[in-house]
């Protein structure tokens, strides 16, 4: 889950990380008394969930309060990589001195946290990360020891020029830290953690990513969640219990267990086919799940077929034919349904489905052959 910069600055100040004042409008009339209660000269900065914002012309200088509520009206309602603006952030204008970049990600590979940091912040830093990767100093940070005082002391050396500033520098990664793995984030980061006087590091800009499977247990974090990030689809398909998530080709697919439709999902595309989502209806049985999950599929104009792939074990096969049967009386289907349907209860299951006139494959490949064949 992504959250805006404003929601990141707001986590940011809960532990302890310098940040500025700031105010959120959507209007650009309200950015005269916002401007004019933050000192004036401010930026105006739209929120949105992608990057690059200043590179999209999403961030302005404002000279005083008249300016203010011009670049917030230039910025509200602008594209930016697909999200229209609806929000901005308005802030005191920092004097920027030098730009560094701090970050913290997950690497599952190490199964370690890493600090990464720079003094090329400012630019984006995937393209720094190809163009001159030297220049991103990495420091990994084991989570049962968690960090290693002198040895980030000496990382941070490397980057800020004064005492102050490594002790300040430490101190933002160790809160930093803090916020990652009391929230279960997986990106933290400021990009720029700029140099706004001779003594003061300032975070400018403020990104936080979180793990979708933690959230159960963060609910304050889930509160901040914000709805442009989901599709409706899969906003709908979370309430119906289904986990789902929307893609681009033209195969609906419906799967019990996650790593059988992820297996689902190779399979149509090693038989030459494009899956359209992915879902799966969950462990348990209920009809009405597949009956709802036919329908979020059917939204999907692309759709041309769809395969249902079941492997019965606490998943009743009677059960997912009777969704089944339950979609079709329910709603006009106008593509081919394609199922494979094996395990618990398949004699029953079967029966109901062969009443309607359904066939069933036994093999998978043979499922997915006769699907995309259908789609094509
Ligand atoms: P991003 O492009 O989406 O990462 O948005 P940022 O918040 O990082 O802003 C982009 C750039 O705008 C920064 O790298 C700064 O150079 C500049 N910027 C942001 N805030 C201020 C500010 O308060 N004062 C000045 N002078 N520049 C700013
Ligand atoms: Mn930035």
């Amino acid at each position: 889950m992504k959250i805006h910069e404003y929601q990141a600055k707001e986590l940011f100040r809960d532990y302890g990380i310098a940040v500025g004042d700031q105010a959120v409008i959507t209007q650009a009339d309200e950015a005269r008394a916002a401007a004019e209660r933050l000192g004036g000269k401010v930026v105006v900065k739209a929120q949105v969930l992608v990057g690059g914002r200043g590179k999209a012309g999403g961030v302005k200088l404002a000279k005083d309060a008249d300016d203010a509520v011009a670049k917030a009206r230039a910025i509200l309602g602008m594209d930016i990589k697909g999200e229209t603006v609806d929000k901005v952030l308005l802030a005191p204008a920092a004097e920027i001195l030098k730009e560094y970049y701090v970050g913290l990600v997950m690497d599952r590979g190490t199964k370690k946290i890493v600090l990464m940091v720079t003094r090329e912040g400012g630019v984006d830093i995937e393209e720094l990360a190809v163009t001159d990767p030297d220049k991103i100093i990495k420091f990994p940070i084991d989570i049962a020891a968690g960090i290693d005082e002198d040895a980030l002391v000496g990382v941070l050396t490397d980057v800020f020029e004064k005492p102050g500033l490594i002790e300040q520098a430490a101190d933002t990664v160790k809160k930093l830290y803090n916020l990652f793995v009391e929230k279960d984030a997986t990106l933290v980061e400021i990009n720029p953690y700029a140099l706004v006087d001779e003594e003061t590091l300032e975070a400018l800009d403020a990104k936080v990513n979180f793990d979708d499977n933690a959230l159960f247990r963060h609910p304050d974090i889930e509160k901040m969640k914000n709805p442009e990030e989901y599709s409706q689809d899969e906003i709908d398909a979370k309430e119906f219990g289904l986990s789902f998530v929307s893609m681009d080709g033209d195969i609906g697919c419906i799967v019990n267990g996650a790593g059988l439709a992820m297996a689902t999902m190779d399979l149509v595309n090693l038989f030459g086919g494009r899956p359209a989502n992915f879902l799966d209806v969950g462990g348990s049985s209920n009809p009405g799940k597949v009956l709802n999950a036919i329908k979020i599929i059917l939204r999907n104009d692309n759709v041309r077929a769809i395969l249902i792939n079941i492997f019965g074990g606490i998943t009743r096969c009677d059960d997912i034919a009777k969704g089944i049967v339950m979609a079709t009386n329910q709603i006009d289907i106008k593509v081919p349904l394609v199922i494979r349907l094996v395990g618990t209860n398949q004699k029953e299951g079967r029966a109901i489905l062969a009443e309607k006139g359904f066939s069933v494959s036994d093999e998978l490949s043979d499922a997915v052959q006769k699907v995309v064949a259908e789609g094509a």
